[in-house]
């Protein structure tokens, strides 16, 4: 068996799933180099002995995708081109048993909360006193900030409680200690993410106190943009769009996963929500701001789901005219509470469903994107891609939505930098535009 000459010790840690799953592999990242030990985030040079991989275990795809990335590694493995494979996250943290039996290759697993014994089997030791601080992975101009873990809402279909536990806010003065070092380090926008934004501090006081906390990092002198995903829509903490309002570097911009409106997939689903409440808020939300982007998710295919139901969120779909919208296929995932109803609907029909819906979105989005022809927007410009600096607006959460494409040719930009866009022309998605004074 042929085994390479490799430098001892150096760490590539492979990240998979939401960016909550970022955040956990930066912290990593963070304690492992404060160890003085050789560690890198997706880098793919093969000198690397020793591989973490941070798992998803939400549905069916991404936990393929993670088994996969396992098999990969367990391969290279066998082959002596890595020396020890490691795998934490979501996925082991639910199927640490069943794993452990299936792919011997791997050395040892970690649950979500098992950081401290993580490290010490890379030989590194838990540094308290690093709280607040991390290495990020992401362009250093804008970071993610993980408010809260876990959940206490019983959605029927989701798995993340059984990985993530009950709801737990990261103490204020440590999310703000947090994102002054961000700031400090070259952050200029910051995206706030939990299962859910919106229930932030209730577990610590009784209240939401979602609105007092982007209140205080509004108070932060480098931040240019605050972003707010992952809000829950029953029980939403309308102080939110106050100071949405009066705060310019809150963005106008509201991710708020709805995933369904008629009324028997509501309460099959257990959102604690009717269709009413929902279309209620929306219109409270748009009349509070009325330049809002509002970002959704949709779910298709639940157990139950009748053509009536599918016909009443293409229409609610239609009408309300989310600017930014995706959707998900139901995934059957043992222990949750949709486990034990009928997964009736098929996997055709599913994927029917969700295509027809993003077909609807498409349109949407075109016409929303044909009324900025000729207008002009302050861009964050994240990287350059071929022949062009690619950016976003206000209204572009990174990854997920939008992005503004500025030829190079006659246009400069600095990754990192906001510039004035004039926009050119618009497609399905995306913006083109030049750079103007
Ligand atoms: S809010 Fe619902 S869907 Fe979101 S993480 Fe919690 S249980 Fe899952």
């Amino acid at each position: 068996m042929k085994t390479k000459t490799i430098f001892k010790n150096k760490i590539n840690i492979i990240t998979l799933g939401c960016s909550k799953n970022v955040v956990d592999s930066e912290v990593l990242l963070s304690q492992l180099r404060a160890n003085k030990i050789n560690a890198s985030h997706e880098n793919h040079d093969n000198n690397n002995n020793i591989i973490v991989i941070n798992t998803c275990g939400f549905i069916e795809s991404a936990k393929q995708e993670s088994i996969n990335t396992i098999l990969h590694y367990s391969k290279l493995k066998k082959k002596g081109d890595i020396e020890k494979l490691y795998v934490t996250g979501c996925l082991s943290q639910r199927y640490k048993d069943e794993l452990t039996k299936e792919i011997p290759e791997v050395d040892s697993w970690f649950g979500t909360f098992e950081l401290p014994s993580l490290l010490n089997k890379l030989g590194a030791d838990y540094k308290h006193e690093l709280l607040g601080e991390r290495f990020i992975s992401t362009p250093s101009h804008f970071a993610y900030l993980k408010i809260a873990e876990g959940c206490n809402h019983p959605c029927s279909f989701c798995a993340i409680p059984l990985m993530r536990g009950k709801y737990k806010s990261k103490p204020e003065d440590l999310i703000i200690k947090e994102a002054k070092h961000l700031a400090k380090n070259g952050v200029k926008e910051l995206i706030l993410i939990a299962q859910d934004t919106t229930y932030y501090g209730t577990d610590l006081t009784g209240k939401k106190q979602i609105a007092q906390l982007l209140s205080k990092l509004a108070e932060i002198e480098q931040l240019e943009w605050i972003r707010l995903h992952y809000s829950y829509p029953s029980h939403f903490p309308l102080d939110v769009l106050n100071v949405m309002k009066e705060n310019e570097k809150i963005c106008k911009y509201l991710d708020i996963p709805l995933q369904h409106i008629s009324d028997d997939m509501l309460k099959a689903m257990r959102r604690g929500i009717s269709k009413r409440a929902i279309e209620e808020l929306i219109d409270k939300i748009r009349q509070k701001i009325p330049e809002i982007t509002l970002r959704t998710t949709m779910l298709v295919g639940h157990p139950g789901e009748k053509d009536r139901d599918f016909e009443e969120l293409v229409e609610f779909v239609e009408k309300s005219k989310f600017s930014r919208l995706g959707v998900f296929t139901y995934s059957h995932e043992e222990n949750t509470h949709a486990f034990g109803l009928k997964d009736d609907v098929s996997q055709k029909l599913k994927t029917k469903r969700a295509e027809e819906l993003m077909n609807v979105q498409q349109n949407i989005s075109l016409t929303e994107n044909i009324k900025k022809e000729g207008k002009t927007f302050k861009v964050l410009f994240d990287r350059i891609d071929g022949d062009y600096f690619i950016g976003r607006t206000e209204a572009d959460s990174p990854e997920v939505d939008n992005e503004v494409l500025v030829p190079t040719k006659n246009n400069y930009a600095r990754i990192g930098d906001f510039a004035k866009v004039k926009i050119t022309k618009a497609d399905f998605f995306d913006l083109y535009g030049n750079i103007v004074k």
